[in-house]
C-alpha cells in the first residue's frame, strides 16, 4: 500500500492541531538539563520510504535523544557480534520494569533482558569492539549521524548535566560486571552510553532515522546502507517488545507500530516498508513517555491505517 503525501500531510497537520492544547505529563527532572526545556515545544514528522518528508510544528528544535539512541546501539553491536550472539548475550524479552531497574537485575543474576533498558542498552555500547572510549565514542556517533543523515553532535551541556547526576547508572554497570555482562570496562561503557544518549536531534531527524528502519536499513535520503537488512526485524522486534517502557504492551494494543521514546520527550513509530512517525513534547507520563508524543503518533497511525496487526478490515 502506497500513501499518498496528500493524506499523511493531512493526518499530521491535524495530530498538531488536535493535541497542540493536550495537557498532562511533566519534564523529566532527575536529568537537571531536561527540567529546564520549554514543556510548549510540541513537533510532528514523517518520513517515507521514498523519501518524501512531512512536518508539523517545532520540527526543527534539538532535543535530547536519550533512550532513542538504544535502538541505534543495538544495531552496531548486534552487527559486530552476529545476531545469535547479541541475544544471548543481552536478551530480548521485556524487564516488565522500569528502564532504570536494578530490581530487574536482581532477579536475573544480573544479566541483562533487552538492549532497550538502560542495563542492556549499556552491556551493548561495550560491545561495540573499539580501542578505547572515544573509539566507541566515534562509532556509535557515527551511526546516529548515518541514521539521521546529517552530522549528529553531542550536547556538551546535557552530557554534563547527566555525567554529573548518573550514579543510578554506575551501579548497574558495576552489576552487570559482576554478573559478566559487561564487555568493557564498566565505567568507560557507563560514560559513553551517557554521551550517547546526550546528542541533539530534530523531530525530523527521528523521522528518518525511523524512515531509515521502515526502509530495511538504507536511509531515504542519503540512500546510503546503514544496517544490513537481516539486522532491521531484530530492532524492530525489539522496540516492540520494550519500546516505551512499562507501556510496550498498551502501546501495541492501541497503535501496533514497534515504537522507542527517550525522556527528552522523542516518540518514534516505524510502519516497515512505508514510513516513520516522529514526535516530540517533553511532558511525560509516569511510565517516562512523552504524552503529547504518544497521542499525535498514535492519531497519524489511525488515520493512515497503519499497524503491524492489522489484517484487512481491522
Ligand atoms: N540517559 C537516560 C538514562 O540513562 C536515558 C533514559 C531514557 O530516555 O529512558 O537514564
Amino acid at each position: 500500500m502506497t500513501l499518498e503525501i496528500g493524506r499523511i500531510s493531512d493526518a499530521v497537520q491535524s495530530a498538531h492541531r488536535d493535541n497542540e492544547h493536550l495537557a498532562g505529563g511533566t519534564n523529566a527532572s532527575y536529568i537537571p538539563f531536561l527540567a529546564s526545556v520549554d514543556p510548549s515545544l510540541f513537533g510532528i514528522a514523517v518520513v517515507t520510504v521514498d523519501g518524501q518528508v512531512v512536518e508539523a510544528g517545532d520540527t526543527g528544535f534539538e532535543f535530547a535523544i536519550e533512550s532513542i539512541s538504544k535502538v541505534f546501539t543495538m544495531g552496531l553491536a548486534m552487527e559486530h557480534v552476529g545476531a545469535d550472539a547479541f541475544h544471548a548475550k543481552v536478551g530480548a524479552d521485556p524487564t516488565g520494569l522500569p528502564f532504570n531497574s536494578v530490581m530487574a537485575l536482581e532477579l536475573h543474576n544480573d544479566l541483562p533482558m533487552s538492549p532497550l533498558v538502560n542495563a542492556g542498552a549499556m552491556s551493548s555500547t561495550s560491545l561495540v569492539p573499539a580501542v578505547g572510549a572515544e573509539d566507541r565514542w566515534r562509532k556509535i556517533l557515527a551511526i546516529q549521524s548515518a541514521f539521521a543523515g546529517r552530522e549528529i553532535v553531542l550536547s556538551d551541556e546535557v552530557n554534563a548535566s547527566e555525567q554529573s547526576t548518573n550514579f543510578h547508572n554506575r551501579a548497574i554497570a558495576w552489576l552487570l560486571y559482576g554478573g559478566g555482562a559487561m564487555y568493557s570496562d564498566p565505567m568507560e561503557a557507563c560514560d559513553v552510553y551517557t554521551r550517547q544518549c546526550s546528542t541533539l536531534i530534530t523531530a525530523k531527524d527521528l523521522a528518518v532515522m525511523g524512515a531509515t528502519l521502515a526502509a530495511g536499513g538504507i536511509n531515504p535520503l542519503t540512500k546510503e546502507r546503514v544496517v544490513a537488512a537481516a539486522t532491521v526485524p531484530h530492532m524492530l522486534a525489539e522496540m516492540t517488545m520494550e519500546g516505551l517502557y512499562t507501556a510496550s504492551g498498551d502501546w501495541a494494543y492501541t497503535v501496533g507500530l514497534p515504537g522507542k521514546s527517550g525522556v527528552g520527550g522523542g516518540l518514534i513509530a516505524v510502519a516497515p516498508g512505508q514510513l516513520a512517525i516522529a514526535a516530540f513534547s517533553p511532558p511525560l507520563d509516569p511510565a517516562g513517555n512523552s504524552v503529547r508524543g504518544q497521542a499525535a503518533v498514535a492519531q497519524v497511525a489511525n488515520a493512515l491505517g497503519l499497524g503491524l496487526y492489522r489484517t484487512p478490515g481491522a
